[in-house]
């Protein structure tokens, strides 16, 4: 969705914007071992015209190295 096009229906009617599901605080909280960690923001990609949603984190350069430290990575198939 970030390239413009709906991935379920081939719209270009695709949105940025600021969302909330459920709380107030759009933030996510990434852990970073047991006791670090990082806040950050959310925002959202919308489709006008089927609905679908895509969460997007705002990271920086030290969200990323910890993303990259601490999590596991997905082997790609
Ligand atoms: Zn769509």
């Amino acid at each position: 969705m970030a390239q413009g096009v709906c991935p379920g229906c081939g719209s270009t009617e695709v949105y940025a914007g600021e969302a909330y599901y459920g709380q107030a605080n759009p933030n996510v909280r990434l852990k970073f071992g047991a006791l670090r960690g990082t806040t950050v923001p959310v925002s959202a990609l919308v489709c006008a015209d089927c609905g679908r949603l895509e969460w997007r984190l705002a990271l920086d350069g030290d969200d990323r190295e910890g993303i990259r430290k601490h999590f596991s990575r997905v082997p790609t198939r």
